[in-house]
């Protein structure tokens, strides 16, 4: 199936372009972007430019900072070709309901994309954690910023939802893996005082589990959840790539590899089924922790 993708920054060279070269279902065959592209592909500085020259290109895989994806999504449905977007699925959960709609009266595929459920130890936490009894959970997702969203201003721009951009992914493993659904009961968020998104977040969840996101950390870097049930504590650490029951390595591996394919290849799935795959439950828990939270300034942040 030929795809184009929009908006060539960090994840679209990162992992989308190697994701779809390797991938026997996709060729790339058209991108958007205002600065170029990619070498030897066609590009497309505006996306009904895209959408009217190239009629054989069914799928659309927008990889724009969420602000400005909607309008290019909204098109792309309009248009009758199916969609893939990058998590956050939006800057709003009313745009994503929008899409979904679109996307249900074109008869067309949506996929809301969760690249960390993609990650090598979910499943196996998941399968772990079924008709268990969750006592507590604890989620540090702590980051460098400046490490790997350098100079993104967007990110901490009003929607561009700051320490949650990848708050929210500890949020898509959180809810894919537990046996029941959890909602935010406190929260309390630190925003810079030049900045319109918080650089650090404390969540407080039913079941008794917390949630600690920092952009600010430096050396080593933390993402791990680990919950205690009525059968042994459970860790999950590196994003989701490795699994520890009581302690001991029990699936995963010490790498970051195969989200992306996973996602192209579910991708594919859907469009040969005609079905989408829009699951909003992680964009709830962050809309209201900017609902119920409480907010502190903090000291001034600058790339
Ligand atoms: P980015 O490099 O800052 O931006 C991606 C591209 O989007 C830009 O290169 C630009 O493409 C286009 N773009 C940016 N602002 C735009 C605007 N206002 N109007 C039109 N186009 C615009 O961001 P990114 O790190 O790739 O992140 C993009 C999305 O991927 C985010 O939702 C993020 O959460 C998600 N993501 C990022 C990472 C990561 O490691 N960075 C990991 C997983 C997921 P052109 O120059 O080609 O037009």
């Amino acid at each position: 199936m030929r795809i184009a993708l929009a908006g060539i920054g960090k994840i679209a060279l990162d992992q989308h372009v190697p994701a779809i070269s390797s991938s026997p279902d996709w060729a790339l065959a058209a991108t958007v972007s205002r600065h170029g592209g990619l070498e030897g592909v066609e590009n497309f500085a505006r996306i009904d430019q895209m959408l009217a020259a190239r009629p054989d290109i069914s799928v659309v895989s927008l990889c724009l900072p969420p602000v400005p994806r909607f309008a290019m999504a909204q098109a792309a449905l309009r248009a009758g070709r199916h969609v893939m977007l990058e998590k956050p699925p939006g800057a709003t959960l009313a745009e994503v309901h929008v899409l979904r709609d679109l996307a249900r009266a074109q008869g067309v595929s949506l996929y809301a994309t969760w690249h960390s459920r993609e990650a090598q130890a979910v499943a196996a936490a998941r399968a772990w954690l079924a008709g268990r009894v969750i006592h507590e959970g604890r989620i540090t997702w702590r980051e460098d910023v400046r490490v790997w969203h350098p100079g993104q201003d967007w990110i901490f721009e009003a929607g561009g939802m700051g320490v949650f951009d990848p708050g929210i992914n500890a949020l898509s493993i959180l809810t894919h893996i537990l046996p029941e659904p959890v909602h935010v009961t406190e929260a309390e968020l630190d925003f810079p005082e030049n900045r319109q998104a918080p650089i650090a977040a404390r969540l407080a969840l039913s079941g008794n589990i917390a949630a600690d996101f920092d952009f600010r950390q430096q050396g080593p870097q933390t993402w791990d959840m680990e919950f205690v049930t009525d059968a042994g504590r459970l860790a999950l650490r590196l994003g989701g790539n490795v699994l520890e029951i009581d302690g001991r390595p029990a699936g995963g591996a010490g790498t970051i590899m195969g989200e992306y394919p996973a996602l192209y290849a579910r991708m594919a799935d859907l469009v040969r089924k005609g079905a989408s795959d829009v699951d909003l439950a992680p964009m709830v828990l962050v809309a209201d922790a900017f609902t119920r939270g409480r907010r502190n300034l903090v000291e001034k942040f600058e790339f």
